[in-house]
C-alpha cells in the first residue's frame, strides 16, 4: 500500500513491541518477568471504579463538551492550584484520552518544518516521534548519570537557534527517574524568556517522588504565557487503561486544543471523566500506599543491580525506572535487553529506546512485585556468571 510521506516521519514506543515479545515468548509456556511496563501494576482504588460504574448507570454516555466535563477541570484545577502552588482556572485545562494526546496536538499547534525542539535524551520517545512527524527537528540534550541525570543549562543555551521553537522536559523523569531541582526549573526558565521559546513540562510523574517536592516550571514568575503542563492520571491512580490525561495550557492555545480534539476523537469518555473527578478528590491513601511500596522495591532494584558485576545503577528519585548502565559486562544495553529476554526470561528495555545517550543502558520498570524483582535479579546474576 502507498502511504503519504509523512509516515516515513514517525517513531514509536519500543515498550509496546515489547511487550507484544514478552507476551509471545510467555505464551510459549516460557516464564517471563515483565520489567518493561510503563504502568503500575496495582489496581484502580475501588472508589474510582465505582464512580464510573455511577456515571454510567446515571446515563453519562454521551458525547462531553470537547476540552471536558466542567467537574472534572475543576477538579484538576483546583488540585493542580493547591499542589503546584499557583492558581489555575478551569478554562485553562483541556481534558485528553490520556496524556499522550497533549504532545501530539502541541506539537501540531505550534511546529513545523524548519523548527526545532529540544528533547530529552534519554527520554519519552514521543517527543522526538511528533517532532519529526510535524516535519520538525528534535534537537537532543543529553542527560548524563554525572549529573544525575539533570540537564546541562549551559549545554542547554548552546543548543538554541533562531529555530528553536520548544524545549521539552520530564522531570521525574523517564527513563532515568531523574528530577530536576528547583534552581535548574528557574534556569530553565530564565533561558525559555531569553529566547521567547514555549515549554512542555511532562509532570505525569509528579505524584511519584520520593524526595523532596515537585516543582513545577509553570510556578516561576513570567511562566505561564508559555508553558504547557502535561499531566494525567495514568501512573498516579493506576489508570493507564482509562486514557485520561490533560494539559494545562496558556489560555490563547485552548481554543486551538479544542479544535484538535474535535477534529480527532470529539472528546475523551464522559463516564471516565467522572471517575477522574472522583480520583482527584477523593481519599488519597492508595496513592501513599503505591508510592511507599515503589519506594521498598527501588531499594531492592537498585542495590541487586549494582551487586551484578559490570553494572551501575544510579538511585532514581522518582518515577518507577531504573537506568542502569551495564557497559562492565561488555554488552551494549541492546544485546544485553535482547539475550536475557531469550536466555533468562527476563523482559527489559533497551536505552537506546530511548535515544542515543542510552546506547550503554538498560530501562528496567520496578512496577513489578518484590517477589518478581528478586527473580529477575537472580536471572540476571546466573546470566552474567555464564558469560
Ligand atoms: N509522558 C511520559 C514521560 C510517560 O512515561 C508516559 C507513559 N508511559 C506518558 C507521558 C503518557 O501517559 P498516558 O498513558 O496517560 O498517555
Amino acid at each position: 500500500m502507498r502511504l503519504a510521506d509523512r509516515m516515513d516521519h514517525i517513531g514509536t514506543e519500543t515498550a509496546f513491541e515489547a511487550a507484544a515479545r514478552a507476551r509471545a515468548l510467555a505464551a510459549t509456556g516460557r516464564s517471563i518477568i515483565h520489567l518493561h511496563l510503563g504502568e503500575p501494576d496495582f489496581d484502580t482504588p475501588p472508589n474510582i471504579v465505582e464512580a464510573a460504574a455511577r456515571a454510567l448507570a446515571d446515563g453519562q454516555t454521551h458525547y462531553a463538551p470537547p476540552p471536558g466535563v466542567p467537574i472534572f477541570r475543576e477538579a484538576i484545577a483546583a488540585d493542580f492550584s493547591r499542589r503546584r502552588g499557583v492558581e489555575v482556572t478551569p478554562d485553562r485545562v483541556v481534558v485528553t484520552p490520556g496524556a499522550k494526546p497533549v504532545m501530539a496536538y502541541l506539537m501540531m499547534a505550534l511546529v513545523g518544518p524548519g523548527d526545532e525542539v529540544i528533547v530529552p535524551d534519554p527520554g519519552f520517545p514521543i517527543y522526538e516521534s511528533m517532532t519529526r512527524f510535524m516535519g520538525a527537528t528534535p534537537v537532543p540534550i543529553p542527560l548524563r548519570p554525572e549529573r544525575d541525570f539533570r540537564l546541562d543549562l549551559d549545554e542547554l543555551r548552546s543548543l538554541i537557534t533562531p529555530r528553536t521553537r520548544l524545549l521539552v522536559f520530564n522531570s521525574p523523569q523517564n527513563p532515568t527517574g531523574a528530577v530536576m531541582t528547583r534552581s535548574d526549573i528557574e534556569g530553565v526558565a530564565a533561558i525559555a524568556m531569553a529566547h521567547d521559546l514555549m515549554v512542555l513540562a511532562d509532570e505525569i510523574y509528579s505524584r511519584i517522588l520520593y524526595e523532596g517536592e515537585h516543582v513545577s516550571i509553570l510556578s516561576v514568575e513570567g511562566m505561564e504565557e508559555r508553558t504547557v503542563v502535561l499531566d494525567g492520571l495514568s501512573k498516579t491512580y493506576a489508570m493507564t487503561g482509562w486514557r485520561l490525561g490533560w494539559g494545562i495550557l496558556p489560555k490563547p492555545l485552548v481554543p486551538v486544543f479544542e479544535r484538535l480534539l474535535i477534529n480527532t476523537v470529539s472528546c475523551t469518555a464522559t463516564y471516565a471523566q467522572f471517575a477522574g473527578a472522583e480520583a482527584l478528590n477523593g481519599p488519597q491513601d492508595a496513592v501513599e500506599v503505591m508510592v511507599r511500596e515503589l519506594r521498598a522495591r527501588r531499594e531492592l532494584i537498585v542495590a541487586g543491580l549494582n551487586a551484578l558485576p559490570g553494572v551501575t545503577a544510579p538511585m532514581p528519585h522518582g518515577a518507577f525506572y531504573a537506568f542502569p548502565d551495564v557497559s562492565g559486562t561488555g554488552l551494549t544495553g541492546r544485546t544485553f535487553a535482547d539475550r536475557i529476554l531469550t536466555e533468562a526470561g527476563v523482559s527489559v528495555l533497551s536505552g537506546t529506546a530511548f535515544g542515543q545517550q542510552g546506547v550503554n543502558s538498560l530501562r528496567v520498570s520496578y512496577a513489578n512485585s518484590q517477589q518478581n524483582l528478586r527473580v529477575a535479579l537472580a536471572r540476571m546474576a546466573d546470566f552474567l556468571a555464564a558469560q
